[in-house]
């Protein structure tokens, strides 16, 4: 099945925004920060087995309080150090002032950590809950974006919404605050997870409607498992389209049977989404990476 999809090997010393503005398109994979030290072993077995893969970039999640803060700072110097990949450090919003926000940024710069992704994060707890501004904080991630451009010359992602924001009230805000966020600098985006190829076609051309070329980079998170079955239409916001559903749940009780129905579809989202032109994809993880690698195969981006 494979494209023969124009890429390039990485070359490590390029950001995101230069890999795009030179027309490549970039695959990459998602990583957090774990728990425990069995978790963290299972990670770098995943990251090692990601680095075979030469991808463009990999990304470590940054969590919405407590030590795995501090983890996320960790592993990302230690992904930029002790690997060939390069290294996406999610930055939020979430309880932080500008000065600890300077700091964070001013860690990546001494490890040479130049891309940041900026999310304005959710409320600990509850992510529906009230947005509480950190009192010297800042309340929308293109405050954040601003700060970090205004630091130093770094390459800066943010999040995209293919069913509009959460928070947002009608697309019309949801696409100006948007487009808002990437004239403060923003150099691309990537997109919450998603389950219907046109969701996101929609969302870019409303996008370039709105005269803003930022490329959208869209994410592919494969359902592997039946607890999925509720929780990522939870957490995405994004339900299932009634076919994947259907057949999703016909195969709930059988374990190889679902991961391979949702390995199935996330591929064929991918070839959907790559023929229609997305600048690259973004893969979640989990930290397992079995599941993403497959699907990374049978798109047949292990031939770059
Ligand atoms: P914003 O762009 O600030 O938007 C938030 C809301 O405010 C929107 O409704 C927007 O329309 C509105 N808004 C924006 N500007 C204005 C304005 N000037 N006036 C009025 N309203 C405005 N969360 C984590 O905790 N850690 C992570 O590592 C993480 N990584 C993520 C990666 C990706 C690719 C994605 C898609 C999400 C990620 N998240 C992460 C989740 C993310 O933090 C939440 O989805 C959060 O709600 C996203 O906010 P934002 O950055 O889009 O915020």
């Amino acid at each position: 099945m494979a494209l023969g999809i124009p890429t390039t090997r990485t070359d490590h010393a390029l950001t995101v925004r230069e890999l795009l503005a030179a027309g490549h398109r970039s695959f990459s994979f998602e990583f957090m920060p774990p728990r425990t030290e069995v978790g963290e072993s299972k990670l770098w077995d995943a990251i090692r087995r990601v680095e075979a893969l030469d991808p463009n970039f990999v990304c470590m999640t940054y969590g919405a309080g407590g030590s795995s803060r501090g983890r996320t700072v960790d592993l990302v110097g230690r992904i930029a150090t002790e690997t060939t990949l390069t290294p996406v450090a999610h930055l939020t919003a979430v309880d932080h002032s500008i000065a600890e926000l300077r700091n964070i940024i001013g860690q990546y710069a001494d490890q040479g950590v130049r891309n940041v992704l900026a999310v304005r994060g959710d409320p600990p707890g509850d992510p529906s809950g009230e947005w509480v501004r950190h009192p010297e904080g800042v309340t929308y991630a293109y405050e954040l974006v601003e700060l970090i451009r205004g630091i130093g010359d770094f390459c800066v992602g943010v999040a995209a919404f293919p069913l509009m924001h959460p928070r947002s009230d009608n697309w019309d805000d949801d696409i100006r605050h948007f487009v808002a966020k990437c004239r403060a600098g923003a150099d691309y985006a990537i997109t919450q997870m998603f389950f219907e190829p046109e969701d996101y076609l929609r969302l870019r051309d409303r996008v370039a409607a709105a005269g803003c070329e930022v490329p959208i980079i869209p994410e592919i998170m494969p359902v592997t498992n039946a607890r999925q079955l509720e929780r990522f239409p939870e957490l995405s916001g994004s339900p299932f389209p009634p076919e994947l559903e259907r057949r999703l749940r016909a195969v709930a009780d059988d374990p190889a049977a679902l991961r391979a129905v949702g390995i199935e579809h996330a591929t064929a989202m991918g070839e959907r989404l790559l023929a229609e032109g997305a600048p690259g994809l973004h893969f979640i993880t989990l930290n397992h990476s079995t599941a993403t690698l497959e699907i990374y195969q049978n798109l047949g981006l292990h031939q770059r």
